[in-house]
């Protein structure tokens, strides 16, 4: 069966000595695999079209129980190619297709989340900031697929704290300055400032999240508070966060 869709490309594989596996994030079908037979020959069907970040029409072909659908041409719709050329944004990219590929059920659809990820590579290609970019992306789209952390009220006592809180990565909430206990280990502080921010994200439509200028410190208390709630939902670390790491630190 032939069928088209619009996707992003999420990664590319070499396979064999001329075919391409493709991991790409579908309008109507969510996260798919496919082969692109001959791709590393063919640049009339394929050219510039299997590179990450791109956005393209997939011309695909599918037989009955076969995981694996078969690409048989890629058109570029957006080519994003600045984000690839710059190894902040190219970092921050990275997690965000990364997190896509772990967490978006393979074949289920999800404009919603389709859309925040165009939006977001789309700024990205435009010069945003990347770091704050990630962060913007990682509460839309964790909460998007349900993973929301809840920052308002206290899993101990119940209360909506005012001040600073403490973040626990485990169950996705917080607890309020008088329900801390020290415990000795590392722990992750939450600034109101930080939850304020991310209260603002969550209810602010795309087009107007570029007018929110946080500090470098919020970005950095949310990055610690996303690292911990991710690495305890997929029961992993992110692996493109160390590249992000090495290319970031400020
Ligand atoms: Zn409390």
């Amino acid at each position: 069966m032939k069928s088209k869709t619009e996707a992003i490309i999420i990664s590319s594989m070499n396979l064999g000595d001329a075919d391409k596996l493709i991991t790409f994030f579908s309008l109507d079908r969510g996260t798919l695999k496919g082969v692109a037979k001959n791709a590393r020959k063919s640049f009339r069907r394929f050219g510039a079209g299997l590179e990450s970040f791109t956005l393209v029409r997939l011309h695909l072909n599918e037989r009955e129980h076969q995981e694996l659908v078969r690409i048989e041409s890629a058109d570029i719709i957006e080519q994003h190619a600045s984000i690839g050329c710059d190894l902040g944004r190219a970092a921050a990219g990275a997690v965000m297709l990364e997190l896509v590929r772990e967490l978006s059920p393979l074949g289920e659809r999800n404009a919603p989340a389709f859309l925040l990820l165009l939006h977001v590579l789309h700024l990205l290609d435009e010069g945003e900031d990347p770091l704050f970019l990630l962060s913007v992306y990682m509460i839309k789209f964790l909460s998007i697929l349900g993973y929301q952390p809840k920052l308002d009220h206290c899993l101990a006592c119940g209360i909506r704290p005012k001040g600073e809180v403490l973040f626990l990565g485990m169950k996705g909430g917080i607890l309020c300055k008088d329900c801390m206990v020290s415990s000795g280990e590392p722990q992750i502080r939450l600034s109101a400032g930080a939850v304020g921010f991310y209260y603002h994200v969550l209810r602010m439509d795309m087009d107007k999240v570029s007018r929110l200028k946080p500090s470098h410190s919020i970005i950095t208390e949310l990055d610690r508070a996303f690292a911990e709630h991710t690495f305890h939902i997929l029961g992993k670390r992110l692996k493109s966060t160390d590249f992000l790491k090495t290319v970031c630190t400020k």
